[in-house]
């Protein structure tokens, strides 16, 4: 057993902000307290999901704000400065969030609740970046003495699992955030990780979502907080408690290979709750209702990862909900260096991500790496409709790609 630890505490069902505030201080406490990493004046910068509607508490999409909450009075017991701050997915009015959920009455309860969409923005260097040598992140993120990530534990339809790592997106601008799906986000969150260096994870695994997340999963009542001041060993930790081997989660085994933190479960030591009796395999992404349309066609290629198969799967799930699977009809879709069969015109194929090799990219390819779903939906759609966006305010011509 090593020396990073990892607790995990048990709430009842539906807690209240008292019983909240004590699992997460319990939580801390097996980890030895919050101590060591916050000093008398510092500015802690607290940072939830708050990445889209739906905001109720039974969803499971964003963090409940009891849980940013009882960190923010342990923060202030220490003589610091917490902030709650947070920016919402491209396209989210983050302010809407904010005043639909529990989050406006906390401003009303003197608590600092700030949209960083409406402050400044600056660069910050990463560390041996391996995409990006700086990021663009909200001057607040900058000023922060201490940054903790507090996520909502879900499964996400582009990166299997998003918790403490993948939750740091949200301290970038928008332009950023979809710079991010252009370059490689499976490297580029891992650049982003090294230019905060977040000391600090507390998880709201109190209502998860499984299958496609992470605005529209299906509720998971778990009633858990998990904590840990190692951000890999508190993902891999949460990978395992939703049924995957942490080497199934890209970013954490992406962050770990770059000496971010610990992956390998024999070296974490969980405290509080055994990860056996509260693990519960979540329906993947991938397994959720796939959609099913005669003379459409999908074929991936050797390479394809999970970024492009869930990409492309929530792209079509996006056409069910919008009613639109009549446009899927005589459309091949093609990823990760699929060949294009013989005797199928270019014009019908719809190729995605950075794999395709730019001889096989047709005239309706999509980039990124996993690229937007909506930019997936607009190439296979083209002029026929509009493209509708199931979480964002912005239309998509404002949304670049
Ligand atoms: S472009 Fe390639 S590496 Fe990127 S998500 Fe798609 S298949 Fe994966």
């Amino acid at each position: 057993m090593g020396e990073t630890k990892v607790s995990i505490v048990k709430t009842t069902q539906n807690p209240g902000y008292a019983e909240i505030y004590e699992a997460v201080k319990k939580a801390l406490d097996m980890i030895g307290g919050i101590g060591d990493i916050i000093r008398t004046g510092d500015l802690v910068l607290i940072n939830p999901s708050w990445v889209a509607p739906p905001v109720e508490r039974e969803a499971g999409c964003i963090t409940i704000p009891e849980v940013p909450r009882a960190i923010a009075d342990l923060v202030k017991d220490l003589g610091a400065r917490p902030v709650i701050a947070e920016s919402s997915a491209v396209g989210v009015n983050t302010e809407k969030v904010i005043e639909a959920s529990g989050y406006r009455d906390l401003r009303e309860m003197g608590y600092e609740v700030i949209n960083l969409k409406k402050t400044p923005y600056v660069n910050m260097p990463t560390e041996n970046g391996k995409i990006f040598d700086t990021v663009e992140c909200w001057e607040l993120v900058q000023q922060a003495d201490v940054i903790i990530s507090v996520p909502k534990l879900k499964t996400h339809d582009q990166t299997e699992m998003t918790c403490a790592i993948k939750n740091l997106k949200g301290l970038l601008t928008d332009k950023w955030k979809r710079l991010e799906h252009q370059e490689g986000l499976f490297e580029s969150v891992i650049d982003l990780l090294t230019a905060l260096k977040p000391k600090l994870a507390v998880v709201d695994a109190i209502v998860c979502q499984e299958g496609i997340g992470p605005v529209f999963g299906r509720p998971v009542e778990m009633d858990l907080i998990l904590a840990g001041k190692d951000l890999v060993a508190v993902d891999s930790t949460c990978a395992q408690l939703i049924g995957y081997d942490p080497s199934e989660t890209l970013l954490t085994v992406n962050a770990a290979a770059r000496g971010l933190g610990v992956i390998n479960p024999e070296e974490i030591e969980i405290i509080g709750e055994p990860l056996d009796s509260v693990k519960r395999r979540f329906l993947r992404a991938i397994e959720d209702d796939p959609v099913q349309v005669e003379d459409f066609h999908l074929i991936h290629g050797e390479v394809t990862c999970t970024g492009c198969r869930n990409t492309v799967m929530s792209a079509l799930i996006d056409m069910r909900n919008a009613d639109q699977l009549e446009f899927l009809s005589g459309v091949w879709v093609l990823t990760g260096g699929a060949l294009l069969p013989d005797g199928v015109s270019r014009e019908n194929v719809v190729t995605v991500g950075k794999c395709m090799p730019k001889e096989s990219r047709t005239e309706r390819h999509v980039k990124g790496c996993p690229p937007n779903n909506a930019y997936v939906v607009k190439a296979i759609i083209g002029d026929r409709a509009a493209v509708k966006r199931m979480y964002a305010d912005d239309t998509l011509d404002k949304t670049e790609s």
